[in-house]
Protein backbone atom coordinates (compact mmCIF):
# COMPACT_ATOMS: atom_id res chain seq x y z
CA UNK A 1 0.00 0.00 0.00
CA UNK A 2 1.10 3.69 -0.75
CA UNK A 3 1.71 5.78 2.41
CA UNK A 4 -1.88 6.46 3.71
CA UNK A 5 -1.86 8.19 7.50
CA UNK A 6 -4.85 7.97 9.66
CA UNK A 7 -4.36 11.01 12.50
CA UNK A 8 -7.22 10.22 15.48
CA UNK A 9 -8.07 12.85 17.59
CA UNK A 10 -8.26 16.97 16.48
CA UNK A 11 -7.03 18.41 19.32
CA UNK A 12 -3.62 20.35 19.06
CA UNK A 13 -1.70 17.52 18.97
CA UNK A 14 -3.57 16.14 15.90
CA UNK A 15 -3.55 19.16 14.04
CA UNK A 16 0.02 19.65 14.46
CA UNK A 17 1.11 16.30 12.91
CA UNK A 18 -0.98 16.74 10.28
CA UNK A 19 0.42 20.05 9.86
CA UNK A 20 3.98 18.70 9.77
CA UNK A 21 2.55 15.47 7.69
CA UNK A 22 1.30 17.53 5.04
CA UNK A 23 5.01 18.76 4.33
CA UNK A 24 5.52 15.68 2.80
CA UNK A 25 2.76 13.59 1.97
CA UNK A 26 -0.18 14.74 -0.48
CA UNK A 27 -3.75 16.16 0.41
CA UNK A 28 -4.88 12.67 -0.33
CA UNK A 29 -2.76 10.64 1.77
CA UNK A 30 -3.24 12.54 4.96
CA UNK A 31 -7.32 11.69 6.87
CA UNK A 32 -8.03 13.42 10.53
CA UNK A 33 -10.37 11.89 12.68
CA UNK A 34 -12.12 13.91 15.59
CA UNK A 35 -14.63 12.52 17.30
CA UNK A 36 -16.69 16.11 18.56
CA UNK A 37 -18.25 18.43 15.87
CA UNK A 38 -15.16 20.78 16.51
CA UNK A 39 -11.21 21.19 15.98
CA UNK A 40 -9.17 22.12 18.83
CA UNK A 41 -9.81 19.56 21.64
CA UNK A 42 -9.04 21.12 25.41
CA UNK A 43 -8.22 24.58 23.23
CA UNK A 44 -11.44 26.30 22.82
CA UNK A 45 -12.78 30.06 22.90
CA UNK A 46 -15.83 31.42 24.05
CA UNK A 47 -17.69 34.67 23.81
CA UNK A 48 -20.26 36.44 26.33
CA UNK A 49 -21.94 39.56 25.03
CA UNK A 50 -23.52 41.48 27.37
CA UNK A 51 -25.26 44.86 25.42
CA UNK A 52 -22.44 46.21 23.54
CA UNK A 53 -20.02 44.87 26.05
CA UNK A 54 -18.06 41.63 24.83
CA UNK A 55 -16.03 39.22 26.57
CA UNK A 56 -13.66 36.73 24.94
CA UNK A 57 -13.05 33.29 26.92
CA UNK A 58 -11.16 30.58 27.02
CA UNK A 59 -12.15 27.56 28.56
CA UNK A 60 -9.31 25.26 28.61
CA UNK A 61 -5.44 26.80 27.70
CA UNK A 62 -4.81 30.92 27.84
CA UNK A 63 -1.07 31.45 28.00
CA UNK A 64 1.91 29.65 26.83
CA UNK A 65 5.31 29.67 27.79
CA UNK A 66 7.92 30.60 25.35
CA UNK A 67 10.83 29.05 26.90
CA UNK A 68 9.66 25.91 25.02
CA UNK A 69 8.82 28.18 21.80
CA UNK A 70 6.30 25.97 19.67
CA UNK A 71 3.70 27.72 19.83
CA UNK A 72 5.13 31.28 18.74
CA UNK A 73 6.90 29.66 15.78
CA UNK A 74 3.68 27.62 14.77
CA UNK A 75 1.75 31.02 15.07
CA UNK A 76 4.74 32.57 13.02
CA UNK A 77 4.96 29.82 10.06
CA UNK A 78 0.89 30.78 10.01
CA UNK A 79 0.81 34.27 10.17
CA UNK A 80 -0.62 35.08 13.14
CA UNK A 81 1.99 36.50 14.79
CA UNK A 82 0.19 39.53 15.14
CA UNK A 83 -2.98 37.89 16.63
CA UNK A 84 -0.10 37.64 19.37
CA UNK A 85 -0.47 39.26 22.86
CA UNK A 86 1.63 39.33 25.82
CA UNK A 87 -0.83 38.36 28.71
CA UNK A 88 2.31 39.60 31.39
CA UNK A 89 3.74 37.00 33.49
CA UNK A 90 1.86 34.38 35.23
CA UNK A 91 3.58 35.00 38.80
CA UNK A 92 2.62 38.10 38.79
CA UNK A 93 0.13 38.93 41.92
CA UNK A 94 -0.42 35.77 42.58
CA UNK A 95 -1.67 34.62 46.15
CA UNK A 96 -2.42 31.35 48.05
CA UNK A 97 -4.85 30.55 50.12
CA UNK A 98 -3.37 29.88 53.44
CA UNK A 99 -6.06 29.19 56.05
CA UNK A 100 -8.79 30.27 54.67
CA UNK A 101 -7.00 33.91 53.56
CA UNK A 102 -5.11 34.80 50.64
CA UNK A 103 -1.35 35.26 51.09
CA UNK A 104 0.65 37.16 48.36
CA UNK A 105 3.34 34.55 46.95
CA UNK A 106 6.61 36.47 48.17
CA UNK A 107 8.53 36.41 45.18
CA UNK A 108 10.47 40.09 45.46
CA UNK A 109 12.36 40.64 48.12
CA UNK A 110 10.10 42.73 50.06
CA UNK A 111 7.36 40.89 50.05
CA UNK A 112 9.85 38.25 51.14
CA UNK A 113 10.70 39.88 54.29
CA UNK A 114 6.98 40.93 55.40
CA UNK A 115 5.37 37.58 54.12
CA UNK A 116 3.32 36.38 56.55
CA UNK A 117 2.61 32.64 54.06
CA UNK A 118 6.60 31.53 55.75
CA UNK A 119 7.65 31.30 59.13
CA UNK A 120 11.14 32.91 59.66
CA UNK A 121 12.84 29.52 59.58
CA UNK A 122 11.22 28.57 55.97
CA UNK A 123 12.16 32.06 54.72
CA UNK A 124 15.97 30.81 56.39
CA UNK A 125 15.91 27.50 54.62
CA UNK A 126 14.73 28.67 51.01
CA UNK A 127 17.90 31.30 51.45
CA UNK A 128 19.90 28.32 52.28
CA UNK A 129 19.19 26.86 48.81
CA UNK A 130 22.12 27.75 47.01
CA UNK A 131 23.81 25.39 49.42
CA UNK A 132 22.08 22.01 49.37
CA UNK A 133 23.99 19.83 47.45
CA UNK A 134 22.44 18.67 44.00
CA UNK A 135 21.37 15.44 43.52
CA UNK A 136 23.67 13.47 41.18
CA UNK A 137 21.74 10.62 39.82
CA UNK A 138 19.22 10.80 36.74
CA UNK A 139 16.34 8.49 38.54
CA UNK A 140 12.54 10.34 38.56
CA UNK A 141 10.97 12.19 41.95
CA UNK A 142 8.19 13.74 43.10
CA UNK A 143 7.51 17.33 42.43
CA UNK A 144 6.60 17.24 45.96
CA UNK A 145 10.33 15.32 46.83
CA UNK A 146 12.23 17.88 44.63
CA UNK A 147 10.95 20.87 45.96
CA UNK A 148 11.48 19.87 49.85
CA UNK A 149 14.80 18.76 49.13
CA UNK A 150 15.71 22.73 47.54
CA UNK A 151 13.65 24.15 49.12
CA UNK A 152 12.66 22.78 52.42
CA UNK A 153 9.27 21.39 53.58
CA UNK A 154 7.18 24.54 54.18
CA UNK A 155 8.17 26.28 51.14
CA UNK A 156 6.80 23.24 49.34
CA UNK A 157 3.40 23.25 50.84
CA UNK A 158 2.82 26.27 51.14
CA UNK A 159 4.34 27.96 47.69
CA UNK A 160 6.10 25.86 45.15
CA UNK A 161 3.43 22.93 45.47
CA UNK A 162 0.08 24.72 45.39
CA UNK A 163 1.31 26.63 42.39
CA UNK A 164 2.47 23.80 40.52
CA UNK A 165 -0.64 22.23 41.76
CA UNK A 166 -2.54 24.52 40.51
CA UNK A 167 -0.56 24.91 37.01
CA UNK A 168 -1.33 20.66 36.64
CA UNK A 169 -4.26 20.33 38.47
CA UNK A 170 -2.68 17.32 40.57
CA UNK A 171 -0.98 16.11 43.62
CA UNK A 172 2.40 17.34 43.65
CA UNK A 173 3.31 14.32 45.64
CA UNK A 174 2.73 11.80 42.79
CA UNK A 175 3.41 14.38 39.94
CA UNK A 176 6.97 12.99 37.83
CA UNK A 177 9.54 16.16 38.06
CA UNK A 178 11.36 14.49 35.00
CA UNK A 179 7.80 14.46 33.08
CA UNK A 180 6.80 18.03 34.47
CA UNK A 181 8.93 20.14 35.33
CA UNK A 182 12.51 18.83 33.53
CA UNK A 183 13.84 22.41 33.77
CA UNK A 184 14.21 22.24 37.39
CA UNK A 185 16.30 19.47 37.26
CA UNK A 186 18.54 20.79 34.86
CA UNK A 187 18.60 23.69 36.62
CA UNK A 188 19.94 21.95 39.29
CA UNK A 189 22.21 20.17 37.15
CA UNK A 190 23.49 23.02 35.13
CA UNK A 191 24.51 25.67 38.29
CA UNK A 192 23.87 23.13 41.60
CA UNK A 193 20.92 25.39 42.59
CA UNK A 194 17.82 27.06 41.50
CA UNK A 195 18.78 29.99 42.64
CA UNK A 196 21.96 30.45 40.73
CA UNK A 197 20.97 29.02 37.56
CA UNK A 198 17.81 31.49 37.23
CA UNK A 199 20.76 34.10 38.02
CA UNK A 200 22.61 32.93 35.41
CA UNK A 201 19.70 32.69 33.03
CA UNK A 202 18.94 36.28 33.61
CA UNK A 203 22.15 37.52 32.53
CA UNK A 204 22.22 35.28 29.21
CA UNK A 205 21.46 36.94 25.57
CA UNK A 206 17.65 38.59 25.55
CA UNK A 207 18.27 38.20 21.50
CA UNK A 208 17.93 35.12 19.72
CA UNK A 209 20.66 34.03 17.00
CA UNK A 210 19.00 35.45 14.20
CA UNK A 211 18.75 38.81 16.06
CA UNK A 212 15.14 38.89 16.10
CA UNK A 213 13.88 40.23 19.68
CA UNK A 214 12.70 37.46 22.19
CA UNK A 215 9.15 36.90 21.96
CA UNK A 216 7.77 37.89 25.79
CA UNK A 217 8.29 35.54 28.72
CA UNK A 218 4.11 33.87 27.80
CA UNK A 219 2.24 34.96 24.91
CA UNK A 220 -1.81 34.53 24.75
CA UNK A 221 -3.79 35.16 21.82
CA UNK A 222 -5.79 38.48 20.93
CA UNK A 223 -9.04 36.56 20.02
CA UNK A 224 -8.64 33.44 21.89
CA UNK A 225 -6.42 30.03 21.84
CA UNK A 226 -8.51 28.99 19.25
CA UNK A 227 -7.30 31.42 17.03
CA UNK A 228 -4.11 29.01 16.52
CA UNK A 229 -6.65 26.27 15.86
CA UNK A 230 -8.26 28.02 13.06
CA UNK A 231 -5.39 29.02 11.46
CA UNK A 232 -4.08 25.45 11.62
CA UNK A 233 -7.69 24.07 9.87
CA UNK A 234 -7.80 27.15 7.01
CA UNK A 235 -4.13 26.03 6.28
CA UNK A 236 -4.49 22.29 6.33
CA UNK A 237 -4.47 20.38 3.04
CA UNK A 238 -6.02 17.07 4.69
CA UNK A 239 -9.08 14.99 4.31
CA UNK A 240 -10.57 16.79 7.69
CA UNK A 241 -13.67 14.74 9.07
CA UNK A 242 -15.75 16.17 12.23
CA UNK A 243 -17.90 13.42 13.93
CA UNK A 244 -15.82 10.28 12.85
CA UNK A 245 -15.36 8.91 16.49
CA UNK A 246 -13.45 5.73 15.90
CA UNK A 247 -13.80 2.96 18.04
CA UNK A 248 -11.15 -0.02 17.55
CA UNK A 249 -7.59 -0.51 15.15
CA UNK A 250 -6.78 -3.74 13.59
CA UNK A 251 -3.86 -4.82 11.70
CA UNK A 252 -3.73 -5.92 8.41
CA UNK A 253 -0.92 -7.41 6.47
CA UNK A 254 -0.32 -3.86 4.44
CA UNK A 255 -1.23 -1.61 7.61
CA UNK A 256 -4.54 -0.94 9.92
CA UNK A 257 -7.95 -1.05 9.64
CA UNK A 258 -9.70 1.89 11.11
CA UNK A 259 -13.19 0.57 12.62
CA UNK A 260 -15.31 3.66 12.87
CA UNK A 261 -18.37 3.99 15.12
CA UNK A 262 -20.91 4.15 12.45
CA UNK A 263 -19.20 0.80 11.05
CA UNK A 264 -17.39 2.17 8.66
CA UNK A 265 -13.60 1.43 8.08
CA UNK A 266 -10.47 2.96 6.57
CA UNK A 267 -7.25 1.29 5.49
CA UNK A 268 -4.01 2.89 6.74
CA UNK A 269 -0.25 2.00 6.73
CA UNK A 270 0.25 4.65 9.26
CA UNK A 271 -1.81 5.37 12.03
CA UNK A 272 -0.99 8.02 15.06
CA UNK A 273 -3.38 8.08 17.94
CA UNK A 274 -3.60 11.36 19.56
CA UNK A 275 -6.70 10.90 21.82
CA UNK A 276 -6.12 11.05 25.70
CA UNK A 277 -4.40 7.53 26.94
CA UNK A 278 -7.41 6.10 28.43
CA UNK A 279 -9.22 6.25 25.01
CA UNK A 280 -6.45 4.98 23.17
CA UNK A 281 -6.45 2.17 25.66
CA UNK A 282 -9.61 1.53 24.40
CA UNK A 283 -8.87 1.36 20.38
CA UNK A 284 -6.14 -0.72 20.74
CA UNK A 285 -7.63 -3.02 23.63
CA UNK A 286 -8.08 -6.64 22.60
CA UNK A 287 -5.78 -6.59 19.34
CA UNK A 288 -3.28 -5.10 20.89
CA UNK A 289 -3.34 -5.89 24.43
CA UNK A 290 0.03 -5.55 26.16
CA UNK A 291 -0.32 -2.26 25.07
CA UNK A 292 -3.46 -1.31 26.38
CA UNK A 293 -2.33 -3.12 29.36
CA UNK A 294 0.65 -0.61 30.04
CA UNK A 295 -1.00 2.33 28.28
CA UNK A 296 -3.99 1.95 30.95
CA UNK A 297 -1.58 2.45 33.81
CA UNK A 298 -1.92 5.84 33.30
CA UNK A 299 -4.51 8.03 35.52
CA UNK A 300 -6.83 10.53 33.58
CA UNK A 301 -8.58 12.89 36.55
CA UNK A 302 -11.60 15.65 35.85
CA UNK A 303 -10.88 19.51 34.75
CA UNK A 304 -12.57 22.39 34.16
CA UNK A 305 -13.23 26.02 34.38
CA UNK A 306 -15.97 28.68 34.47
CA UNK A 307 -15.65 32.00 33.61
CA UNK A 308 -18.10 34.66 35.36
CA UNK A 309 -18.66 38.17 34.19
CA UNK A 310 -19.56 41.13 37.27
CA UNK A 311 -20.39 44.54 37.36
CA UNK A 312 -16.80 46.41 38.84
CA UNK A 313 -18.49 47.96 41.45
CA UNK A 314 -19.75 44.72 42.70
CA UNK A 315 -16.33 43.26 43.20
CA UNK A 316 -14.51 44.20 45.99
CA UNK A 317 -11.69 46.44 45.92
CA UNK A 318 -8.36 44.25 45.95
CA UNK A 319 -6.33 45.53 42.82
CA UNK A 320 -3.45 43.57 43.91
CA UNK A 321 -4.71 39.86 43.58
CA UNK A 322 -4.24 38.54 39.75
CA UNK A 323 -4.69 35.38 40.64
CA UNK A 324 -5.26 33.22 43.75
CA UNK A 325 -4.15 29.06 44.27
CA UNK A 326 -5.99 27.37 46.54
CA UNK A 327 -4.08 23.98 48.17
CA UNK A 328 -6.07 20.43 48.36
CA UNK A 329 -5.28 20.75 52.53
CA UNK A 330 -7.80 24.27 52.60
CA UNK A 331 -10.54 21.63 51.58
CA UNK A 332 -12.45 24.13 49.17
CA UNK A 333 -14.70 23.23 46.30
CA UNK A 334 -12.53 25.02 43.77
CA UNK A 335 -8.43 24.91 42.90
CA UNK A 336 -7.80 28.65 41.27
CA UNK A 337 -9.13 32.13 40.59
CA UNK A 338 -7.58 34.11 37.96
CA UNK A 339 -8.60 38.43 37.47
CA UNK A 340 -8.79 36.84 33.69
CA UNK A 341 -9.59 41.74 33.06
CA UNK A 342 -6.76 42.66 34.97
CA UNK A 343 -4.42 40.44 33.33
CA UNK A 344 -5.74 40.92 29.83
CA UNK A 345 -7.90 44.27 29.85
CA UNK A 346 -8.50 43.43 26.18
CA UNK A 347 -10.99 40.34 27.24
CA UNK A 348 -12.85 42.20 29.08
CA UNK A 349 -15.19 45.68 28.78
CA UNK A 350 -15.00 48.60 30.60
CA UNK A 351 -16.81 48.94 34.15
CA UNK A 352 -16.82 44.96 34.05
CA UNK A 353 -14.53 42.38 35.56
CA UNK A 354 -13.80 38.94 34.11
CA UNK A 355 -12.79 36.26 36.64
CA UNK A 356 -12.47 32.92 35.55
CA UNK A 357 -12.64 29.82 38.50
CA UNK A 358 -10.57 26.48 38.21
CA UNK A 359 -12.21 22.97 38.84
CA UNK A 360 -11.58 18.94 39.30
CA UNK A 361 -8.88 19.06 41.65
CA UNK A 362 -10.13 18.82 45.10
CA UNK A 363 -13.61 18.24 44.38
CA UNK A 364 -13.78 16.16 41.41
CA UNK A 365 -17.55 16.16 41.40
CA UNK A 366 -17.65 19.92 40.78
CA UNK A 367 -17.11 18.81 36.88
CA UNK A 368 -19.82 16.46 36.60
CA UNK A 369 -22.47 18.23 38.93
CA UNK A 370 -25.44 19.93 37.41
CA UNK A 371 -25.03 23.67 36.75
CA UNK A 372 -27.34 24.62 39.53
CA UNK A 373 -25.01 23.13 41.71
CA UNK A 374 -21.81 24.51 40.02
CA UNK A 375 -22.61 27.34 39.86
CA UNK A 376 -23.88 27.40 43.65
CA UNK A 377 -20.82 26.07 45.08
CA UNK A 378 -18.96 28.07 42.97
CA UNK A 379 -20.32 31.12 44.03
CA UNK A 380 -20.30 30.18 48.14
CA UNK A 381 -16.53 30.09 47.56
CA UNK A 382 -16.25 33.03 45.90
CA UNK A 383 -18.01 34.89 48.71
CA UNK A 384 -15.80 33.00 51.51
CA UNK A 385 -12.33 33.60 49.70
CA UNK A 386 -12.90 37.15 47.99
CA UNK A 387 -15.63 38.81 49.62
CA UNK A 388 -17.76 38.36 46.35
CA UNK A 389 -21.66 38.67 47.32
CA UNK A 390 -23.16 39.68 43.99
CA UNK A 391 -24.95 37.77 41.33
CA UNK A 392 -22.58 37.12 38.34
CA UNK A 393 -23.98 38.69 35.26
CA UNK A 394 -23.29 35.86 32.96
CA UNK A 395 -21.19 32.73 33.21
CA UNK A 396 -19.56 30.06 30.75
CA UNK A 397 -18.56 26.89 31.92
CA UNK A 398 -16.04 23.99 29.82
CA UNK A 399 -15.64 20.63 31.81
CA UNK A 400 -13.68 17.65 30.82
CA UNK A 401 -14.39 14.15 33.20
CA UNK A 402 -11.59 11.62 32.55
CA UNK A 403 -9.67 13.76 30.55
CA UNK A 404 -6.68 15.55 32.05
CA UNK A 405 -3.83 13.06 32.10
CA UNK A 406 -1.90 12.96 35.33
CA UNK A 407 2.28 12.24 35.07
CA UNK A 408 3.05 10.26 38.25
CA UNK A 409 6.66 9.66 39.34
CA UNK A 410 7.96 6.56 37.00
CA UNK A 411 5.72 8.42 34.36
CA UNK A 412 8.22 8.93 31.33
CA UNK A 413 9.65 5.08 31.89
CA UNK A 414 5.90 3.57 31.31
CA UNK A 415 5.76 6.12 28.21
CA UNK A 416 9.06 4.40 26.39
CA UNK A 417 7.95 0.56 27.47
CA UNK A 418 4.31 1.47 25.48
CA UNK A 419 6.57 2.43 22.19
CA UNK A 420 8.89 -0.05 22.07
CA UNK A 421 5.70 -2.29 22.72
CA UNK A 422 4.01 -0.16 19.59
CA UNK A 423 4.26 -2.72 15.95
CA UNK A 424 5.97 -0.34 13.13
CA UNK A 425 3.10 1.91 11.05
CA UNK A 426 1.22 2.88 14.76
CA UNK A 427 2.38 5.56 16.82
CA UNK A 428 0.65 7.28 20.03
CA UNK A 429 1.36 10.95 20.94
CA UNK A 430 0.02 14.07 22.96
CA UNK A 431 -0.84 15.18 26.28
CA UNK A 432 -0.73 11.71 27.64
CA UNK A 433 2.95 11.21 27.48
CA UNK A 434 5.68 13.55 26.70
CA UNK A 435 4.40 16.76 28.20
CA UNK A 436 0.78 18.20 28.66
CA UNK A 437 1.34 22.16 27.83
CA UNK A 438 -0.13 22.89 24.45
CA UNK A 439 3.92 23.65 23.59
CA UNK A 440 4.53 20.00 24.27
CA UNK A 441 2.09 18.51 22.56
CA UNK A 442 3.19 21.11 19.54
CA UNK A 443 6.20 19.50 19.40
CA UNK A 444 5.28 15.90 19.87
CA UNK A 445 2.39 15.66 17.24
CA UNK A 446 5.68 17.16 14.94
CA UNK A 447 8.17 14.70 15.94
CA UNK A 448 6.01 11.83 16.57
CA UNK A 449 4.58 12.32 12.72
CA UNK A 450 8.08 11.97 11.25
CA UNK A 451 9.58 9.35 13.46
CA UNK A 452 6.04 7.33 12.31
CA UNK A 453 6.71 8.27 8.69
CA UNK A 454 10.80 8.05 8.18
CA UNK A 455 11.81 5.55 10.71
CA UNK A 456 8.89 2.94 11.10
C1 LIG B 1 -8.65 24.05 31.85
C2 LIG B 1 -7.32 23.82 31.16
C3 LIG B 1 -6.37 24.81 31.19
C4 LIG B 1 -5.15 24.62 30.52
N1 LIG B 1 -4.24 25.64 30.52
C5 LIG B 1 -3.13 25.52 29.76
C6 LIG B 1 -2.31 26.65 29.54
O1 LIG B 1 -2.62 27.77 30.01
N2 LIG B 1 -1.18 26.50 28.75
C7 LIG B 1 -0.87 25.30 28.20
O2 LIG B 1 0.16 25.22 27.50
N3 LIG B 1 -1.65 24.20 28.37
C8 LIG B 1 -2.77 24.29 29.14
N4 LIG B 1 -3.62 23.21 29.27
C9 LIG B 1 -3.22 21.90 28.71
C10 LIG B 1 -3.50 21.77 27.21
O3 LIG B 1 -4.61 22.56 26.86
C11 LIG B 1 -3.82 20.33 26.80
O4 LIG B 1 -2.91 19.42 27.38
C12 LIG B 1 -3.77 20.19 25.27
O5 LIG B 1 -4.63 21.13 24.65
C13 LIG B 1 -4.14 18.77 24.89
O6 LIG B 1 -4.12 18.64 23.48
P1 LIG B 1 -4.24 17.20 22.79
O7 LIG B 1 -4.45 17.41 21.36
O8 LIG B 1 -3.09 16.33 23.19
O9 LIG B 1 -5.51 16.52 23.48
P2 LIG B 1 -7.05 16.96 23.40
O10 LIG B 1 -7.17 18.43 23.35
O11 LIG B 1 -7.71 16.22 24.52
O12 LIG B 1 -7.53 16.40 21.99
C14 LIG B 1 -7.85 15.06 21.78
C15 LIG B 1 -8.95 15.01 20.72
O13 LIG B 1 -9.28 13.64 20.46
C16 LIG B 1 -10.67 13.57 20.24
N5 LIG B 1 -11.11 12.18 20.44
C17 LIG B 1 -11.33 11.54 21.61
N6 LIG B 1 -11.74 10.30 21.39
C18 LIG B 1 -11.76 10.11 20.05
C19 LIG B 1 -12.10 9.01 19.20
N7 LIG B 1 -12.52 7.84 19.70
N8 LIG B 1 -12.03 9.19 17.85
C20 LIG B 1 -11.63 10.38 17.31
N9 LIG B 1 -11.31 11.44 18.08
C21 LIG B 1 -11.36 11.31 19.43
C22 LIG B 1 -11.25 14.55 21.25
O14 LIG B 1 -12.56 14.93 20.93
C23 LIG B 1 -10.25 15.69 21.17
O15 LIG B 1 -10.63 16.66 20.21
C24 LIG B 1 -4.86 23.39 29.89
C25 LIG B 1 -5.83 22.38 29.85
C26 LIG B 1 -7.06 22.59 30.47
C27 LIG B 1 -8.11 21.51 30.40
Amino acid sequence: MDTNLVIIGGGITGLSAAWEAQKNLKPGQITLLESSSRWGGKIITGQIQLGNARFIVDGGPESFITRKPDVWELANELGILDEVIDPGSETRHIYVLDGGRPAAVPLTPRLFITSRLLSARAKFRLLAEPFIPPRKDPGDESLADFANRRLGMEAQEKMLGPILAGIYNTDPARQSVLATSPIMREMEAEAGSLVLAAVQRMFRKTTNANGMPKPPRFIAFKHGAQTLVDALVNNLRATLRLKAPVRKISKIPSGYTIHLQNGSQIKASHVLITTPANVATNLLSGEFEPVAAKLSAIRHTNIGTISLVYKKQDIPENPHIHGLMIPRREKRAIDAVTFTSLKMPERGAEGYVLLRVFLGGARPEMVTSDKTTLLKEVRRELTNLLGITAEPLAELDYRWADSFPQADVGHLDRVAEVESLLPPGLALTGSSYRGIGVPDCIRQGRETIKTLLFNS
